[in-house]
């Protein structure tokens, strides 16, 4: 059976929820404290002139009401503990989710789960849930009201359902304006973080005022529907507290005239009057917290939906350390969401100790061939081996840790070098780092820099030159003895020593007996490689030794390499 960890936090959950109504009723049951009491002094005491009755009743009195006030506070407890265990079950599955659904839907919001978890957290640990516990007890309330006299029951009746009205009426018309607000206010969110990322640009093509045009717009549309929303709920939650004040007064006036009448005791007005508010406390509570309850269910409603969508991750053998060798059929490739083939029919091998260049003019499929053979994008059809075995069969940790991969755009993260070269794993030890530098040529470069190893990077690793980033980059390829080396343009922004260093890197690795995998149009680096590999329009053009390929042709059949680097350079001029 898959696991699924929403269902079995909330299993769990449902445990603490039950413990959480036990609680509730002692509480509730507590609440007859005040009224009793209420009833005993005005009826007994007073009639009686019994201090000592007066001083039993209230020392009584006092002693249940601290019980009360220790039960509320154990119960806040437990609710806290509950949800940070909560929490604890599901944030690993939500990050996880969180980063497949990103990668095979870029556009889709589901980091917002991340603060899902969050609303949904703070909603049941909080005293939303607690209303809803003492919500129950509401009819228990009532019914005591009925035995002071049907006519209080029936006004604390009337209060109730009036309140309840509010509260669906509140919900019918704030739901849509919420929930639309709460989806423009993460596009807002997405536009302003994945912008801002980008303020150099912003600043010197003069972009500033566009962009905030249409964050502006965005956040606007978002306040908007929020206002609406919160006049709606505004106006019946105050309402629904003229409401309540309107019946205290009715029900004291009811009493008294009751009293008057003879039908009920003086001390009943008083006990009455405290029950039916003590009845009402729960739902007027619940109105006040219509708000975070709509967001916790649609929270709710998100995690699950997530958890379904894409499940756990099934227990995968542990395979064998792979020595690297990659094989590549039939290989047919798509960009998540699209229906155009970026990738067709690709077959080739490469042993260990092999390095292969591919090669191609831009859009060729290059990239996204290289996201196949690191395992970020799964083939649509055909199939990427390593030493045999699918990629789609490691567990994604596992095989990360084979692969040395160097994305175009690098991709460095906000922390150190060394814990980027590290991969930001904690139990890499220094001499892997330096190892995993010294191997990329960079480590000199590191030790010249102030900070050297500690130098923090900045967000995107900003704060380092092209170059240096690209060199950082190799070096975390590298961390952790990979496998399978796939270098997507590793030489993009190296000067001709970076170039050169690069050069002995790939002979090293190769003599070393790693497969190397990159792509390039760089002659002197395509050089270096075994075999080359020609994209064109995503189909494979060419496959064979780098040194035929490069070999000058008869003039009938143009070179490939050289046609291929020549229509790439164009673009890249144009
Ligand atoms: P190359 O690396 O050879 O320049 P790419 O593999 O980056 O080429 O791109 C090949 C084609 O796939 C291009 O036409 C590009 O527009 C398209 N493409 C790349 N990534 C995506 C994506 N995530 N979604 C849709 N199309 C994409």
């Amino acid at each position: 059976m898959i696991k699924n960890p929403f269902k079995q936090a909330l299993a769990t959950y449902r445990q603490i929820v039950a413990a959480t109504i036990v609680f509730s009723a002692a509480i509730n049951i507590l609440m007859f404290v005040s009224p009793l009491y209420m009833l005993q002094v005005y009826d007994r005491v007073l009639q009686s002139r019994s201090e000592v009755t007066l001083l039993m009743l209230t020392i009584i009195a006092v002693a249940m009401l601290a019980l009360y006030g220790i039960l509320e506070w154990l119960r806040s407890r437990v609710l806290v503990r509950a949800g940070l265990r909560f929490d604890r079950m599901i944030s690993d599955g939500v990050f996880t989710r969180v980063v497949d659904t990103s990668i095979k839907n870029p556009q889709s919001k589901s980091k917002f789960a991340l603060m899902d978890i969050d609303r949904l957290r703070e909603f049941l640990t909080g005293s939303g849930l607690i209303s809803l516990c003492d919500l129950p007890w509401l009819p228990v309330f009532l019914a005591v009201c009925f035995f002071f006299h049907p006519l209080i029951g029936w006004i604390a009746t009337g209060g109730a359902i009036v309140i309840v009205i509010i509260t669906i009426a509140n919900e019918f018309m704030t739901k849509t304006q919420l929930s639309e607000a709460t989806n423009v206010g993460q596009a807002a969110m997405h536009f302003s973080n994945s912008t801002l990322v980008n303020v150099e640009v912003i600043r010197a093509l003069g972009m500033e005022s566009s962009l905030r045009k249409r964050w502006v717009g965005l956040h606007r549309s978002m306040l908007e529907k929020q206002a609406t929303a919160s006049d709606r709920a505004g106006a019946l939650q105050s309402f629904s507290k003229f409401v309540r004040m309107g019946l205290q007064t009715l029900i004291l006036g009811a009493g008294a005239y009751l009293a008057l009448q003879g039908q009920i005791s003086p001390g009943s007005i008083i006990a009455a009057s405290i029950m039916m508010g003590r009845a009402l406390q729960p739902v007027d509570q619940v109105v006040a917290q219509w708000k975070q309850f709509i967001a916790a269910r649609q929270a709710y409603d998100r995690l699950e939906t997530m958890f379904v969508e894409v499940p756990e991750e099934e227990d995968k053998i542990d395979l064998p350390t792979p020595e690297g060798k990659l094989s590549v059929e039939n290989l047919i490739l798509f960009a998540p969401g699209t229906q155009t083939p970026l990738v067709r029919g690709v077959s080739f091998e490469a042993q260990p100790g092999e390095a292969v260049a591919v090669v191609g003019p831009s859009g060729a499929g290059k990239s996204s061939l290289v996201r196949a053979l690191v395992g970020i994008w799964a083939p649509a059809s055909g199939s990427v081996r390593l030493d045999g075995a699918e990629l789609q069969h490691w567990e994604t940790d596992k095989l990360g840790q084979h692969v040395g991969y160097l994305p175009q755009s690098v991709e460095l993260f906000e922390g150190t070098i060394s814990e980027n070269i590290a991969r930001f794993r904690d139990d890499a030890t220094s001499e892997e780092i330096i190892n995993a530098a010294k191997q990329a040529n960079v480590h000199d470069l590191i030790q010249s820099m102030e900070k050297g190893y500690d130098t923090q990077i900045g967000p995107g690793g900003q704060q380092l030159s092209g170059g240096q980033r690209q060199r950082v980059g190799l070096a975390r390829a590298l961390f952790g003895n990979p496998a399978l080396l796939v270098l997507d343009e590793p030489n993009a922004n190296l000067d001709s020593e970076g170039e050169e260093a690069l050069n002995k890197v790939i002979l090293s690795l190769k003599a070393r007996g790693k497969t190397i995998l990159f792509v390039s149009h760089k002659i002197s680096l395509i050089a270096v490689s075994d075999k080359a590999l020609i994209l064109r329009d995503g189909a494979m053009s060419g496959f064979g030794a780098t040194q035929d390929l490069l070999q000058p042709k008869p003039a009938a059949q143009a070179p490939k390499v050289e046609e291929a680097k020549s229509a790439d350079e164009n673009k890249t001029a144009s």
